[in-house]
């Protein structure tokens, strides 16, 4: 005989069985409810776009641009890596800003990126991701923080906030060419990629997770120093708001985050609960992109995303492992006839809004209060061939196993009436 091989997900790619699944729902939960309360509408995007969106966005110089996305290249389409570039897409196409001068926007779903798997980072992530298109003040940077701080905090997770700004098209390239000069001079104290990066991407070398490079831009020129009149206006008003709000945070002058995109504020929330320390959340200002992209001109925009990977792994390691919700009842038939009556009061329970199981299988007793503890079941409905005669059953409260006659009627409906009200004043 033929032996057939199980067939397994792809590396990276893994399933969030039932059991995870009402942490995923109560990070989605919180979030929504933040959202409502701070105005932001939902988006849903496709998960593929054109290759050139991504090149054009995140920059082809990028890690991810270079090696780490999922493009179908006969098609010259991608597995979106990241959210922000197709929801300004999104925001282009459909002409949003006539709608509305300022778009608060979120979105959630899956993302794809080729990288080595580890944990709380699959190569199909899932992020939480929130946009504000319009808005070029300070004190929206200084709201976006506080509405991450507010999730992250509600979601019982203690972060840090570390913020800096990346300046301008006007600062940038003057700070580049100071930090370029300071690499070349140490060009060989650094990592393979890091010489590549000093011409490619310079910005990069100063977040080298490689300990040699991490010491040698201890030194480097600070880009906080370098920035321009305007920038430095922006950041110390941003600065100033997350002060009035309440919001704690550090200056991290080596954040320079992985996209080209970035201008002025980019900020990160970390954890130190992970084992090392991660990055749950991470954003940033990205005013010239919407132009690039061919939107309307000066038009500013700035969001973050949160990984759902490692928000569920925080969550998971807290010792309040979110349980499924209670089953409300658990109808045990025992005997053919009992199954019979006791279906469709099952079905009008539902339909009544009660949650409530059955299964057909005529087991045992026994077997059946195994059942009902499965699904957590707050009370039993037991039927047998004696209680259909008596039209008599048994109530059990499966906590404190007290039992109480309950008459039974027909149709079937009112007996799921009766239960249900019953059901509701226990
Ligand atoms: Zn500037
Ligand atoms: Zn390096």
């Amino acid at each position: 005989m033929e032996v057939c091989l199980k067939i397994k997900a792809i590396n990276g790619f893994k399933d969030i069985l039932p059991e995870e699944v009402a942490t995923w729902q109560k990070i989605e939960t919180t979030a929504r409810d933040i959202f409502r309360r701070f105005g932001l509408q939902e988006i849903r995007l496709p998960i593929l776009e054109k290759t050139e969106l991504f090149a054009r966005s995140i920059g082809e110089a990028t890690d991810i641009v270079e090696k780490e996305m999922y493009t179908f290249v006969d098609k010259g389409i991608t597995l979106r890596p990241e959210a922000t570039a197709s929801l300004l897409r999104a925001y282009i196409e459909n002409g949003l800003h006539v709608k509305q001068p300022v778009q608060r926007l979120f979105t959630i779903g899956p993302m794809f990126r080729h990288e080595r798997p580890q944990k709380g980072r699959q190569r199909q992530f899932h992020q939480i991701d929130i946009e504000v298109i319009g808005a070029l003040e300070p004190e929206i940077d200084a709201e976006l923080m506080a509405l991450g701080q507010m999730l992250l905090n509600e979601l019982g997770l203690t972060v840090s906030l570390e913020v800096n700004s990346l300046g301008c098209p006007k600062c940038r390239p003057d700070f580049r060419t100071k930090l370029v000069a300071y690499l070349q001079e140490r060009t060989e104290s650094l990592c393979e990629d890091c010489k590549r990066r000093t011409t490619t991407n310079p910005l990069r070398v100063l977040d080298c997770k490689k300990r040699n490079c991490q010491q040698l831009v201890q030194d480097a020129p600070s880009i906080l120093d370098s920035l321009c009149a305007d920038c430095n206006l922006h950041f110390t008003a941003v600065q100033k708001q997350l002060d009035s709000l309440g919001v704690d945070y550090s200056l991290n002058k080596f954040m320079v985050r992985g996209l080209d995109y970035y201008t002025r504020t980019t900020f990160e929330f970390l954890t130190e609960d992970l084992g090392s320390q991660a990055a749950v959340a991470a954003g940033g200002r990205y005013d010239g992109l919407i132009e690039q992209l061919g939107g309307p001109k000066n038009m500013p925009g700035i969001g973050f995303a949160m990984g759902m990977e490692r928000l569920a792994l925080l969550l998971q390691q807290q010792d309040n492992i979110i349980q499924p919700q209670r089953s409300d009842v658990y109808v045990a038939a025992l005997g053919k006839q009992a199954l019979e009556f006791c279906a469709p009061i099952v079905h009008q329970l539902r339909k009544q809004g009660v949650r409530a199981a059955m299964d057909y299988s005529n087991r045992s007793l026994k077997a059946q209060m195994k059942q009902a503890g499965r699904v957590n079941a707050r009370f039993a409905l037991i039927i047998g061939d004696q209680e259909l005669e008596d039209q008599q059953g048994v109530v059990r409260n499966m906590d404190d196993k007290k039992q109480i006659q309950f008459p039974l009627h027909e149709p079937a409906e009112e007996t799921a009436a009766q239960l249900s009200t019953l059901l509701r004043l226990e």
